[in-house]
């Protein structure tokens, strides 16, 4: 068989998940009606949020259960086996990686080692520090701010700052050509996050310890035990502490049949001398599995004395299929409060909605539920932004069904045309429409009228399906069935603040429609748009 210079299965997922973030990119790009997720499955980003949602009781935004699924996966892959996300996923890893191996052909590359790669360590657990105590103080994921990964392929959108995406792109760029996988080792607050995984017996020391003592009534910021964490893991990765049992999974060294010839030590991306050691402990081992595959001597280099070097691979694809099964069949709130005695919760209704599109972040969560704690008798709110959907407790010998669905209703009066005078004449269309509910409606059905020069403007009151007064000129060539027609166009073009055009899908269905027999004034009409 072939020797591979370089793990092959790695090599497989490295091109796997490059070529679909290009072909997703090129989409982005080309086709207006596709709005990817980058970050649907990001574990870094549900890591954070996993932390945000522990310390606030609420889920950074545009945070999905799938990334949720994958943090805790990621958990898992590094406690058992190794921070394989590192060596064979991340595309940012991948990146460097290549461009490490240009400098390295024209011999501009240099291994930093000594007192300089000991304090460069410590970068990333400062910048881990810092993500994670902004994403969990604001509620926002933080490192969308400068992440380079998301800055380059959503084409630095409203959450990058440019100055610090820019500078990341250059520290991933310049720093891998000239120095040794610079951001994985110095800079990225995942690899420090990855480390803290690493040494588990150490977090889950700490851990254990604030969770102690918060148990026994002394209250210590959740950012005290990050600290700790980011500081005991810096120590150890400096003192090249030994982790006795985790993970299970290490590189073994077969003294008997090595030559010691050293092409393992010069193929490994971290520089790690694999030569010198009988099993790699080394913390910056992420089993890669270079070295196993470039070795000349027949299972000299093996995954815990075997062979075995296609595990790694069937872990992950294994993980991350559990992973996105698990992840789609349950959404965590982005916030959950109750406000009601929690000993007759028990006793509590609940009303659900979804498909409020004006649900889509924390801030507007939380907006959701101040309006909520003013309607008697509701007790708690849970939202779910992936699904635009709200969950309402709410005391039925207080309030109804119908009540709370109403007090969630937002009236609205939006006149198209102003100024009209006491010589118009304005005719009336009276309609119900099913999937018309929330301030975003308004503003999708006002881009919708306004296609039609002769209507004036639109009244909505609650109803089930709720309730819409269209209001246009009198004028014999507007009838129901162009009223209906316009209504129920299944898509309308958005003008956004960059002056692209965004084609927003609508589902509107008008249930009845009638004219009304009776026309009003243009007096009439100001006075009922005020
Ligand atoms: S490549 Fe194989 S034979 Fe050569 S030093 Fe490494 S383990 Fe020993
Ligand atoms: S020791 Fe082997 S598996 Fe670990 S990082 Fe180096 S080449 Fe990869």
């Amino acid at each position: 068989m072939k020797k591979f210079k370089i793990n092959p299965y790695r090599l497989f997922f490295q091109f796997a998940i490059i070529g679909l973030l290009v072909y997703m990119s090129i989409r982005y790009y080309t086709d207006k009606n596709y709005f990817p997720d980058f970050e649907a499955y990001c574990p870094f980003g549900g890591i954070q949020a996993l932390s945000s949602y522990f310390v606030n009781n609420s889920l950074a935004c545009s945070m999905t259960s799938a990334q949720i699924v994958m943090g805790i996966i990621l958990i898992a892959v590094i406690v058992l086996v190794s921070k394989l996300f590192c060596s064979f996923i991340c595309p940012i890893g991948t990146i460097s990686e290549w461009i490490g191996r240009l400098g390295e052909k024209y011999k501009m590359r240099y291994t930093i080692s000594g007192i300089a790669d000991r304090g460069l360590r410590s970068l990333k657990y400062i910048l881990l520090f810092i993500t994670v105590y902004f994403t969990v103080t604001s509620s926002e994921l933080f490192c969308k701010k400068f992440d380079p990964y998301y800055a380059a392929v959503t084409g630095f959108d409203s959450d990058v700052s440019i100055i610090m995406a820019i500078s990341a792109i250059a520290l991933v760029i310049i720093g891998s050509f000239y120095i040794r996988l610079f951001w994985c080792r110095y800079v990225c607050p995942l690899g420090a996050l990855s480390n803290i995984f690493r040494f588990f017996l150490l977090f889950i020391g700490l851990t254990g310890l604030y969770t102690a003592l918060t148990y026994f009534g002394i209250n210590i910021r959740f950012i005290w035990l990050l600290a700790a964490l980011c500081i005991a893991a810096y120590a150890l990765e400096l003192l090249s502490i030994d982790n006795k049992v985790f993970p299970f999974l290490k590189i073994t060294r077969n003294t008997e049949t090595c030559t010691s010839c050293q092409i393992c030590t010069r193929a490994c991306p971290q520089a790690i001398d694999v030569a010198s050691q009988k099993t790699v402990k080394h913390v910056d081992c992420n089993m890669c599995g270079d070295c196993m595959h470039v070795c000349p001597e027949k299972d000299t280099l093996a995954i815990n004395k075997k062979g075995k070097q296609w595990l790694p691979a069937i872990i992950l694809v294994v993980l991350i299929t559990i992973g996105i099964i698990i992840g789609q069949s349950f959404e965590v709130p982005t916030i959950s409060q109750y406000w009601g005695d929690m000993t007759t919760k028990d006793q509590m209704s609940t009303y659900e909605q979804s498909g409020l599109k004006n649900i889509k972040c924390f801030g507007s969560s939380s907006s959701f539920a101040n309006k909520m704690r003013k309607v008697k008798g509701v007790a708690g709110v849970s939202t779910y932004v992936g699904t635009h959907t709200v969950k309402i407790w709410f005391n039925p010998s207080e309030i109804d069904t119908l009540s709370v669905h109403k007090s969630i209703f937002v009236p609205v009066k939006v006149a198209i045309k102003k100024g009209l005078t006491e010589t118009d004449s304005v005719s009336m269309f009276n309609l119900k429409v099913d999937n018309f509910f929330d301030p975003y409606d308004t503003n999708y059905l006002t881009m919708v009228l306004k296609q039609n020069s002769m209507i004036l403007g639109f009244t909505s009151e609650f109803d089930c399906p709720v309730k819409i007064t269209i209001y246009t000129s009198n004028d014999s060539t507007i009838t129901e069935e162009t009223i209906k027609n316009l209504v129920e166009q299944k898509q309308v073009e958005k003008t956004n603040s960059d002056n692209s055009i965004q084609l927003i899908d609508l589902n509107y269905r008008v249930v009845i429609i009638e004219k009304s027999s009776q026309t009003i004034s243009g007096l009439e009409f100001n006075n009922r748009m005020k």
